[in-house]
This record gives C-alpha cells, structure tokens and sequence, in this order.
C-alpha cells in the first residue's frame, strides 16, 4: 500500500477494526476512510453499495462483525448469522464491483471442527462437524471465505481470509454475559479483589485449552499481509489445498484453569476460584496451526503474561465501556 493509499477499515470502533486504525497511523497512512455504525449501516445493500461506489478505497480491512463470547453465540445464533452475512456480502460484493485492490476478511478459529486434528491447518477447514455453541457464526465465516475464493477465482480479484485465535486487548467488551473468557476474568477479578469477595466463579470445568493472541500483534500481522508481495500474496490466494486462508496466532495455549490463576496473579485477587459446570466448555481445544504465516516472515511480539497486565491496566483507565 502507498502512503496515500484509499484504506477502508470497516468496523474501525472494534476491538481488532481500532488495533488496525492505529497501527495503520502509526505507519504512517493518513488517507483512512472509516464510518460508524451510526453513520452507515453494513447492513443494508443499498447504503453500503452507495458507500462504496462512492468512496473507491483501494484496500479493505473487513473487521465489521457481530462478535461474542461461548454464551452469546449459543444464545443469539440468528442474530450472529444474520448480520454477519448480511455484512460481508454487502462489502464482498461491492469491493469487487468498486475495483478494490486487495481486501482482508478477518474470521476466527472456530471455523475448524470441533475435534480436527491439532494444531489446526487451513486445511482442515470442512473436514468434519463444527462446535454447536458457535457454529452459526461460523457457518457465516465460512461463507465470507468461500466468497472471498469465489471471486477470486471467477473475478481475479484478491481477497484473503485471515483467521486469527482468542484475541484479546485494548477496546475489548467487558460485559460479563456477552464478552469472551479473558476480559471476563480480568473484570471478575478485578472486582472481586475491590469488593474484598472471597471466591471468583469461572465458567465451564477449567479443562479447555485455548490459544491467545494480543490484538495490536494481529493488527500487525494484517499489515504485513497486506502489504506483502504480489508473488507471495498470489501463492497465498492459490494454495492448492487451502486458498485464500491463513492463521494468525501466538503459539502460547493454556487451559482456562491456568488462564484463570494468570489473571489472578496479575489481578492481585487472594481468593478461591469456583467452577460453574452448568455454563458450556465449548470446544475442547483450537491451537492454530502457523507454519504459514511463519514462513512468510511473521510472529508474534507479546507474551501472554505482558499482553494481560496492560489489558489490565487498558480495563483499570477505561472501565468497562468502551
Ligand atoms: P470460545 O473460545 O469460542 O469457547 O469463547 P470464550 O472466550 O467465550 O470461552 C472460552 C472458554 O472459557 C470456554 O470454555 C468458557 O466456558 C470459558 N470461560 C470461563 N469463564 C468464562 C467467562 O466468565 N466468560 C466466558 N465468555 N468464558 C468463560
């Protein structure tokens, strides 16, 4: 991308849509086109056709999305699947009637099955049943990659679907009924420690395993494929066995027990944790497979530990709003 490149980011008030608005001011571009959801509605076909027509970025970060924890996906399926298809194709599509060079479609692990072989290859992807508690959402990922490899092999056009794993960070949703584990535990600690409780309840048995990856890494990591290349950009979009698809993860799994004594610590909670096995595990692990985006030349720069004290901090000066 040039300097003055037309840069869309589409659902820049995001937690991973503001890591790339920032990332992308901190290189240095300047020509950012950003809307709130206010000012236009993903949504809608004909606003969003308008939008685009009018405007003609030449590169797309798609970030829009309806997005949630293990509960919120398992308790509002319809809405997951209905915005999020309804928000991909509306930008899918008029990315490519608008000429836009290069477009990124951010998803997420849970595209794999459930029980795939770990840690999780592109490959994998339809290779056997999907995790019930999300699979709406997923099912919508996994149009928004098949669209992506559609167009590009009837339109030559060049989109690429990243999947990044448990993203955490800065602008995170701390609502405790709708948030994903780690800023979940990071409130529930935190308050727990100022109200002097003696226990913290963790959701679930503690066993599942999960992969997380600090969201200004993954930012970075959207840049730098975004900016790769054409050679390496095109062997990407047509790998033989998994086109248009790449992992972005850090490596470092734990399970939600150890996840929860790491918050503790950092938190600086002295109490007991409590385990609810009426709430859903989920998927019993989804480690990213990264030789792929290794081999291109990237990895990730925060350690876990690092990345949720100053999540911690990031909660402690902004509170649970965003
Ligand atoms: P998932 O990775 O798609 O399953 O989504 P989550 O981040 O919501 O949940 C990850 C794991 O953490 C699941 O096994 C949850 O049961 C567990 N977990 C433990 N405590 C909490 C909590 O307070 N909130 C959430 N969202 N998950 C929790």
């Amino acid at each position: 991308m040039n300097r003055d490149a037309r840069i869309y980011v589409a659902g820049h008030r995001g937690m991973v849509g503001s890591a790339i608005v920032r990332q992308l001011r901190a290189s240095g571009y300047e020509n950012l086109i950003l809307r709130t959801s206010k000012e236009l509605d993903l949504r809608d076909q004909q606003t969003t056709a308008r939008f685009l027509a009018e405007e003609r970025p030449e590169y797309v970060f798609l970030t829009a999305a309806r997005v949630g924890g293990i509960v919120a996906n398992s308790s509002y399926p319809a809405e997951f699947i209905h915005n999020n298809l309804l928000i991909q194709e509306n930008i899918i599509h008029n990315s490519w009637k608008n000429g836009v060079k290069r477009l990124l479609f951010l998803g997420s692990t849970c595209i794999y099955p459930r029980l795939a072989p770990q840690p999780l290859k592109e490959e994998y992807l339809m290779s056997g049943p999907l995790e019930p508690t999300n699979d709406a959402y997923a099912v919508a990922k996994i149009a928004g990659i098949y669209q992506c490899r559609s167009y590009n092999r009837q339109y030559g056009t060049n989109y690429l679907a990243i999947m990044p794993n448990n993203l955490y960070g800065p602008g995170d949703n701390f609502d405790l009924e709708t948030s994903h584990v780690l800023p979940a535990l990071i409130r529930k600690f935190h308050e727990a420690k100022e109200s002097e409780a003696s226990t913290v309840t963790v959701w679930g048995s503690g066993s599942p395993l999960r992969e997380f990856l600090q969201v200004d890494d993954l930012a970075e990591a959207c840049l730098f494929l975004m900016n790769l290349d054409d050679d390496r950009f095109d062997t990407l979009l047509n790998d033989p066995v998994a086109p248009a698809l790449i992992n972005v993860g850090s490596g470092e799994e734990l399970s939600i027990r150890d996840l929860a004594l790491l918050v503790k610590e950092i938190t600086g909670f002295d109490g007991e944790l409590l385990f609810d096995r009426d709430k859903p595990d989920g998927t019993p692990r989804k480690l990213a497979d990264l030789s792929r985006i290794h081999t291109l030349g990237w990895r990730h720069r925060t350690g876990l530990k690092e990345g949720i004290a100053a999540a911690y901090q990031w909660f402690l000066e902004n509170g649970s709003g965003r």
